[in-house]
């Protein structure tokens, strides 16, 4: 296919160069860190600094999301680390979003502290708190939209304008949405970052990370941070990648569309008190989404109207939802925010109870069958609840 631009055909199509790679109906992946000089110079040298699997995946990825550029790193955490140590210096501080990530945060509070460089945190970045906490030593603007655990809508065109008006970057984990439901570049971002080992891979089975922008950032975060860290992607991982990528859109769609199911679900369950899914139009981010995202992921979360000691039973309780921490897989797993310590809650805004889970690519009928089982066997609090 000569010039693949919808994003099913980037998918399917994109690298693909049957000339350059003997007719073979998916490249082959270089898993070789050496590139000889003796006979013919083809540009790449030693796998540290590029290699041709790793920019078949980077052209992808750049394409979908309508991104000048994109580079893959080891992981997400590894292309997130890059990005802020290239912007902040000695004496800088930065805005940080108090529910994006948790372990960028500890990032911050550890490394970046020792170095001396200072943080605030922001509840949404609206105009009021932004012009109270910016100072003239601001370079970054760390946002998540939606963010994690809570989905938290920002308002990114205003705040890009914002981080701009201040002379500070905008940067934003894009997580969340993927590449296909939003393109943070368009509204204003100067760096859209990824942990492609949620749904860019899909199936529970590769770590990767990437990062978004212009190609002079981005040369510069290859050159400077990737190179000097050593913080690139597996061959062989990229090569899984662009597998996994192949069918990000069905996979997207499938994810998508249960989730909203599950979500409605939760929504009008009687032994559920809240949702956290920007997908439904009763979510306090929703109509703000509307205007900046183009789809919603199978990502959310939800307070069952029970005690913690119930909630806990309830989740062992489930049987398609596997218990663990990460998400964006084929597999609908389930994890519990709301009952980690008080002091650790209260950091990231996470409210008592709250339960997340990741909607995979199974039957709807069986995750909500499943979910409606372990809510209904609940035992009814025991204390008067005022909440
Ligand atoms: C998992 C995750 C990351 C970190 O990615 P790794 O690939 O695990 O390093 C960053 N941001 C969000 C929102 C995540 O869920």
């Amino acid at each position: 296919m000569k010039e693949p631009n919808r994003p099913a055909d980037i998918c399917a199509h994109l690298g693909d160069d049957y000339d350059r790679y003997l007719g073979a109906i998916v490249p082959p992946v270089f898993q070789n860190t050496l590139f000889t000089r003796k006979h013919e110079s083809h540009g790449y040298s030693y796998s540290r600094i590029n290699n041709p699997t790793i920019e078949i995946l980077e052209k992808k990825l750049a394409a979908l999301e309508h991104a000048p550029a994109a580079r893959v790193f080891a992981s997400g955490m590894a292309a997130i680390t890059a990005t802020l140590s290239s912007l902040l210096h000695a004496g800088d501080h930065i805005l940080m979003l108090r529910s994006a990530y948790y372990p960028v945060s500890a990032f911050l509070e550890t490394e970046m502290k020792q170095y001396g460089v200072e943080v605030t945190y922001l509840e949404r970045f609206s105009p009021e708190e932004i012009d109270a906490a910016v100072r003239p030593n601001t370079k970054v603007f760390y946002l998540e939209s939606p963010s994690s655990n809570i989905f938290r809508v920002l308002p990114l065109r205003e705040i890009a304008a914002r981080a701009h008006a201040c002379g500070a970057a905008a940067v934003m984990d894009n997580t969340w949405a993927t590449p296909l439901y939003q393109k943070p570049l368009e509204l204003g971002i100067d760096y859209s970052i990824h942990s492609a080992t949620k749904y860019l891979g899909g199936h529970s089975d590769i770590l990767g990370g990437v990062v978004l922008g212009s190609e002079e950032k981005l040369d510069a975060l290859r050159n400077n941070q990737r190179a000097s860290w050593g913080a690139c992607m597996d061959p062989f991982a990229a090569w899984l990648l662009i597998r996994s990528l192949r069918t990000l859109e069905v996979r997207m769609a499938r994810h998508s569309a249960t989730a909203a199911k599950v979500a409605r679900f939760l929504e009008q369950h009687p032994r559920v008190r809240k949702v956290y899914y920007p997908g439904l139009a009763s979510d306090e981010g929703h109509a703000l989404a509307e205007t900046q995202m183009t789809g919603y992921s199978g990502l959310m979360s939800f307070v069952p109207d029970a005690d913690s000691d119930a909630i806990a039973g309830m989740v062992k309780s489930l049987d398609v939802f596997e218990e663990g921490p990460s998400w964006g897989g084929f597999e609908s797993v389930v994890n519990t925010p709301g009952l980690s310590a008080k002091e650790v809650r209260d950091f990231e805004g996470v409210p008592e109870g709250l339960v997340r889970i990741s909607v995979g690519l199974e039957d709807a009928d069986t995750l909500i069958a499943d979910l409606d089982r372990a809510l209904c066997a609940m035992p009814e609090r025991k204390a008067p609840d005022f909440a």
